[in-house]
Order: C-alpha cells, then structure tokens, then sequence
C-alpha cells in the first residue's frame, strides 16, 4: 500500500527530466505547501534522519514534526537530511495518495494529499444469527499540500475519526468537520479556494471508496456499506493510451504540383538534433555590451523621481537609457502612435519600460537595473477588468459594428429566444526562444539589427522612426524566430528593438538584450481575454433566425492591434453558421494591463468559440444533440454571409458529412452515452465542430511583398526575401518552387506568396543544376 500510494505521486511527480534530476530529500526540505510527496510520506509517518552540520550527532524526527505551520521548514536547523524511513502498512492498515494539477504531468499539485487509515475488526453478534464483523477506525491521518502555506494534517477530523466505524454515515459527518477545518478563504495564495475545497472533499470521498473496495475483496464477510459498480468509477486510475495518428499522402502527386506532394521541413534535422541556430545564439561582438530592462512596479501611476546613483555603484554599470535619450519621434505604436518609446511621466501598467541599463556583461546589468530607485504616486481610477472599463467607459479606438438582414423581423419570427454571457481570458503566447536582439552600430549612424521578430519591416520602420534615420540605414536579420505565434510580431516586441537600438547608437557599441521568462512573459501581454453578451432567436425545430451579440475585448493600456483584432473577432462571430440576420457590436477596453497583442488566429478563435457557445445554449435549450443543430444551420452555396461575401465553392457541408461517416461520430457518440450512464463520478464527452477562417488581413497595405532575385554569370540564382521562418514552412515553400519550375524565374515571381517583407537578408539559392 504505501510504495503503491508513493508511485501514484512519482508517476505524475513533475516530468521525465525533473524526476532524473530531483532528489526525495530535496523535496522533502524544500517543504513546499503543494509538495506531492510530503503529504504521502507524512501519512504513512516516515522518520528522518538528520545529522548536525560539521559534527557526528544524529537525529531523528517524524516527518509529521517536521514541518512548521507558517514556516515551512524549521530553517534554524543547521541539518543535513541522511535518511528516511518509510514503513511498510501493517494488516487491516490502508493508505492513498491523490494530486491534482492543470496538467496530469509536468505539474505541480494544485491539492495534493496523502490518506492513511488503520482499522480494527469487530466482531458483534445478535442472538440467533451467524456473527457478523464491523471495522472501528484505529488511527487515521490526513495530509493535505496546497491547502495551507506548509502540508498540513487535519488533526480535529482525524480525532473525531478514531474509534468511529468505517462507514458512509462517519464520512458524511467526518466531511463537515474536514471542510470546517480547512482555512481556505479568497486570499489564499494560488486563489482558487473553492475549487480547493471541492479537491479536498472528493478525495477524501475517494479514500473512503478505496478502502471500501480493498475491505470488500480482502474480506468479503465483513460488513461495509455496499459499493455500488456506478461508484467505482470515481477510484479508477485514468490510464491515457498512447496518442496515435496516420497521415495519408499520395504516393505521387497528382501532377507535378505543390499541393499534394510532402517534403521535410526545411529545418525540421536542425531543430531535432539542436543544430540550429537562434538569435540568442549569436556571438555578441568583442566589444559589445549586455541590457536589462527597467520595468514600473505600479499599474498606473506617475513617475515622480527616478535615481541612478546606486545603479552607476555597479562595476560594470554604463548607462541608463530612458525617455531623455530618444533622438527622434518618441511616440510609437503599432497601428497608431499611442505609446510614449519610455514614458516620460506616466506608467499605465505594471511592466512598462521605463528604461534600461547598459552594463559590460549581463549579471551586472540585471542587478544594475534593479538598483534604479523609482518614486511613484498612484493614479486613479485603477481599471483592470473588462467590466470596469464598461463601467467607467474606458475604451481604444472606434466603436465597430456590422448589421446584416432585419434583427427585428428575425426575433419576430423565432419561436424561442435566449440571452447569455460569455467570458475567455488571454493567453500567453509561450515561444521558446524569449525576446532577443542584438544591435550593431556601423559607420555613417548605420545600424544592423538581429532580432528573432516576425515582422522585420516593423522593426526597421519603428526603430528608424525612434532614432530620427531613413529606413535605409537599418538593416534588420531574421535567421530564425524561435516561436512567435503573434508575440513577436506587434509594438509589444519592437519597442525592445527601439530601446537597445536607442542604447547602441548612444555608445556606439553593439548592445543585446536576452530577456528572462518572467520579463519577457510581464511585458510581451497575450491574446485578447473576451466577453460576450448575446440574444439569439430560433424556431422549435432549431434553425437560427437572429443573433445579437457585443463583444467586449480587454485591450490593455494601448492599441497595439486591438482594433483589426476586434474586426476580425466581428467579422468570425457567425463561425459557419446562418443566423440570416445578425448584428454585431465590438468595443476594445481599456485597462492597465499589459497591452494585449497579435496570437495565432488574431481574433477569430474567440469569435468563433463564442459562436459556438450560443449552438451549444440553443441545443440544450431545445434538448437536441449539438450536431444536428449545428448540421442543419450550415452555411450553403451562395448564401451570403453577414459581411456580404458570397460563399462560393463552399465544401463544409460536404465535408462535414464525410468527417461525420468517416469518424464514425454516431456510434462513439453511443458509447460515450453507455460511459456516463454506467459511470457515476467520471464523464466523457465528444463534440465535433467546424470552423471556418478568414484569409488575409484587414488592411490592404499589408498584402504587399517585395524579393529581389539575383542571376549570377554561372547561372546559380539568388532570390532575397523578407518572408520569416513562422506558421508556414516558409522556406520549404522556395524549394517547391524551385523543383516545380525548374527555375523559370519568370513563373517565380509570378506566384503569389504568403506576406513577403523587405530587407531581411534571408537568401535562398536556387540551383539551376538541381
Ligand atoms: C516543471 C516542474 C514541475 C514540478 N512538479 C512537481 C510535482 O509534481 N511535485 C512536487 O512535489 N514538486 C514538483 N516540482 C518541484 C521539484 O520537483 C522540487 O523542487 C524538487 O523535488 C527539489 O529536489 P532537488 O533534489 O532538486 O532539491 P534542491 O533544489 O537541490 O534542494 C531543495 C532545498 O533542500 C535543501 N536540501 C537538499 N538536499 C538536502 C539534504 N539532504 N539535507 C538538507 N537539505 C537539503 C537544499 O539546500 C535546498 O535548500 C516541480 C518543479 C518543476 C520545475
């Protein structure tokens, strides 16, 4: 029992890697209130050996000592950890341990817990039948992590336990004071209290279900409560089977063409064995200099002071770059210029760049700009959330709608009507390569700039506008993005470029910038969090007649490109679906959070989700399976929809019908029934949905591409470009073109790439002999 309760926790203790690397002593010093193994090991009352630093006398306490409730470990023990014992469980001794975190492995615990219960057989007769046996509860201990700030154990239940029968009534009563004793409130640290509470008493229901089960098969005649195979599946341990896919290709393409064929990704060697080369990677030259950023610690306040003198303390300490230091136009942005390049006065968000120090190696330049001494004096109104931004009437840009067939008529003629609310938080983009640049002034005030950016021409744009110098003294290298998905692409990231491009030209000398995680996870903002408020109208048999919705997006403190995000979101909020008349509404908030940015989709997944969200309310309202509603509202050839586009060679319809037989989605929708029905505690569900995604941008101006194509005497061809390496195989792409055309440099330049920008010195050579 008890090896059985500790593998439960290493299985799903960290990963592979953390596993190989942490040590059992190490966790249990490190005396974390979410440890997954220090509840078990206090259940089944380990003992730890200790010796006193730099001498020979050895001590030993339970762990169930060890730990102090708002200390975590008792740190005036000069100790070291020699060794733990872990008993084995006597007989009639049961013990069980449970986590539960985001994620089922590579997770901390959210609640962690170890159960242990001893019991004792009673025997009791009644005149004239056979004599039966109870089960009295002996010793019981309940240690729970991430309840508390150290592992606790609930002392008050497990005293009201002893001497109880093991039984559903005890539990029942056991419960009350489990909960009464928990000091979870709304401020505990990690939130979540509730969710907190639901964790504790479910496992605790658990525990008691698995000694049930343990008692029934070991001991059959005694007596328990009956367990019922509905409640069994509240013990049983999810086993995921291996994930496994197929992927058909033709084994020759159709004719010579792209579409059809497969090819390795370009880089796809490189990435697997580590060969390939990130912006980060890149040597710093002989000479060059290492830059932290100087971030504000209030969400809205004003810049009273700032002094650098402990700052320039610092060996290698050489410059604070701020507001004073912009030679050319200090306003910058992504659609519009909102943003002061550093504030001059006012900080709107915790994690605006104030400034950055320049020192001569990295270290020092962290340190350095931690030592820079701001004074603030808080603002108000303080707004963070969507709503406070409703209420105070605190927007960005332009109220956005669009209106589409008679709203009025469409309600009149729905049989039903429902109204909802519906809210999505962000989401951070996590690339694996951070922010990174290095910049590298040259003669004549040139500068060459290597960024891991998706938008090169932004960057040589912005960072040539803050220095007051033509676009053409900057020349910007893209080698390789390392992850962007949107967080690399809008001001959030280019304003990192401007502030060491800004340091470089003041000291001419070359200046990079490495962001940490946490900086670069506080400054970079995520996609837009949303909320939605709707009315739509339906018939009884489920055809869509209307919908009116609002969409509110939480933009923090600037535009960025909340404003196309937010058309995109109204133009994606019928999904594939004919409401026949519709009218949408958006408006981007307002608040001092981090600015929110560009992410993958760019609006349309939580327009669509929304969408989805209302099939879903209309299908449990009129209690229909989702995908026939879904089915029946599709879109069809030549409908129009509510931005007035034609749908014209529209295959979801056919496609839907084909993935509804191939997926055989009717009988594992059966199966999914027959599960939940057998089963009382544990669910499956099963949804099929279709989305439809918009090509293109909203603004015109950035359809365009630019390549230049050298043809060398011996024939080799070099083609420029500023395409980056990001959601296409961009550079697989070139080497389609160059087998299917054979170089006819004529028909290369003719096709229509996906966004090619300038001045990246990406250069692809097409080999005329290949
Ligand atoms: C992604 C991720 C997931 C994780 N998931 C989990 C999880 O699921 N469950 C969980 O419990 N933890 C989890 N952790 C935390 C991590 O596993 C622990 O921090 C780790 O077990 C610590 O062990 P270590 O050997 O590295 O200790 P160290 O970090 O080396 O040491 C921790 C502390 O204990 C002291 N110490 C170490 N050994 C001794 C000794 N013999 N005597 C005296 N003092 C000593 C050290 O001086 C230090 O102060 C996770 C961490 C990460 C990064």
């Amino acid at each position: 029992s008890t090896c059985h309760a500790l593998l439960n926790q290493l299985n799903s203790f960290g990963s592979e890697q953390i596993r190989n690397v942490a040590t059992i002593g190490g966790n249990i010093i490190h005396g974390s209130s979410i440890s997954s193994l220090n509840p078990i090991l206090q259940a089944c009352n380990a003992k730890l050996k200790l010796i006193k630093h730099g001498t020979n006398e050895q001590c030993e306490i339970a762990l169930r000592n060890f730990f102090l409730r708002n200390n975590n470990v008792d740190k005036e023990r000069d100790e070291i950890l020699l060794s733990v014992y872990i008993p084995f469980t006597e007989k009639y001794e049961y013990l069980q341990s449970y986590k539960q975190s985001r994620r089922r492995k590579f997770d901390s615990p959210i609640v962690s817990c170890g159960f242990q219960v001893k019991l004792e057989q009673i025997q009791f007769q009644i005149d004239g039948f056979v004599p039966e046996f109870k089960w009295k509860i002996q010793s019981v201990c309940l240690s729970f992590g991430g309840i508390a700030s150290s592992i606790v154990m609930m002392n008050k239940t497990q005293d009201y336990l002893k001497d109880k029968p093991w039984c559903k009534q005890t539990m029942k009563d056991a419960l009350k004071y489990l909960l009464d004793e928990l000091t979870l409130n709304e401020s505990t640290p990690g939130g979540q209290a509730e969710y907190r509470r639901t964790l504790v008493a479910s496992f605790f229901f658990k525990f008691y279900l698995y000694v049930k089960e343990q008692l029934q098969k070991t001991y059959p005649d005694t007596v328990v409560d009956e367990i019922s195979s509905n409640e069994l599946s509240a013990i049983k341990t999810y086993v995921r089977d291996l994930s496994r896919g197929e992927q058909e290709f033709q084994s020759k393409p159709i004719s010579n063409k792209i579409v059809g064929s497969s090819s390795i990704h370009n880089s796809a060697y490189l990435h697997a064995t580590g060969e390939a080369k990130y912006t980060c990677d890149i040597p710093t030259p002989s000479d060059g200099l290492y830059s932290a950023l100087v971030l504000s610690t209030r969400p809205y306040a004003r810049i009273v002071s700032i002094d650098k003198t402990k700052a320039e303390e610092v060996p290698g300490f050489k410059a604070f770059i701020s507001h004073l230091d912009v030679p050319g136009c200090r306003m910058t942005g992504d659609v519009v210029n909102d943003e002061e390049v550093f504030p001059s006065s006012i900080v709107y968000c915790v994690g605006t760049v104030i400034g950055l120090v320049v020192a001569d190696n990295e270290m020092d330049a962290q340190h350095a700009s931690k030592l820079i001494d701001i004074k603030y004096e808080c603002l108000k109104p303080l707004i963070v959330t969507i709503d406070q931004a409703i209420k105070q009437q605190s927007y960005l840009g332009p109220e956005l709608s669009l209106k589409f067939g008679n709203l009025e008529q469409g309600f009149q003629e729905s049989e039903h009507t429902l109204t909802g609310e519906f809210y999505i938080g962000g989401k951070e983009h996590f690339y694996l390569e951070t922010n990174c640049c290095l910049a590298i002034p040259h003669e004549h005030g040139e500068l060459e700039l290597h960024v891991s950016t998706q938008n090169a021409t932004g960057v040589q744009e912005k960072v040539a506008a803050a220095l007051g110098i033509p676009s053409n003294k900057i020349v910007v290298h893209v080698k390789r993005i390392g992850g962007g998905f949107g967080g690399k692409d809008s001001i959030r990231h280019i304003r990192l470029c401007i502030a060491i491009s800004i340091a470089a030209l003041k000291l001419k000398r070359p200046v990079r910038l490495t962001l940490d995680r946490n900086v670069d996870m506080l400054i970079s903002g995520q996609s837009h969090p949303f909320k939605s408020l709707y009315k739509v109208g339906f018939t009884s048999s489920g055809l869509l007649k209307a919908l009116d919705i609002v969409l509110y997006s939480n933009g923090g403190w600037s535009q960025d490109c909340s404003v196309p995000i937010m058309e995109r979101a109204l133009l994606h909020c019928d999904n594939v679906y004919n409401f026949k008349n519709l009218k949408c509404y958006g408006r981007v908030c307002k608040t001092n959070i981090q600015s929110m940015t560009a992410f993958r989709g760019f609006g349309i997944p939580q327009a669509n989700l929304i969408c989805e969200i209302v099939v879903e309310h209309v299908s449990s309202y009129l209690k229909v399976e989702p995908i026939e509603l879904r089915q029946i509202n599709l879109y069809q050839e030549n409908d129009s929809t509510h931005f007035n586009q034609i749908l014209i060679n529209w295959h979801v319809p056919k496609m839907w019908n084909e993935l509804i037989k191939s997926s055989e989605y009717y009988q594992r929708l059966e199966e999914v029934k027959r599960f939940n029905r057998e089963n009382h505690y544990r669910k499956r569900g099963i949804a099929m949905n279709p989305t439809k995604l918009g090509l293109g941008f909203t603004r015109k101006h950035m359809y365009q591409a630019a390549a230049l194509i050298h043809i060398y005497r011996d024939g080799t061809v070099l083609l420029t470009h500023g395409g980056t390496l990001h959601f296409d195989n961009w550079i697989f792409n070139f080497d389609y073109i160059r087998n299917e055309f054979h170089n006819s440099l004529a028909e290369i330049v003719l096709l229509d790439f996906y966004r090619i920008l300038t001045k990246s010195l990406l250069s692809i050579r097409l080999d005329p002999f290949a």
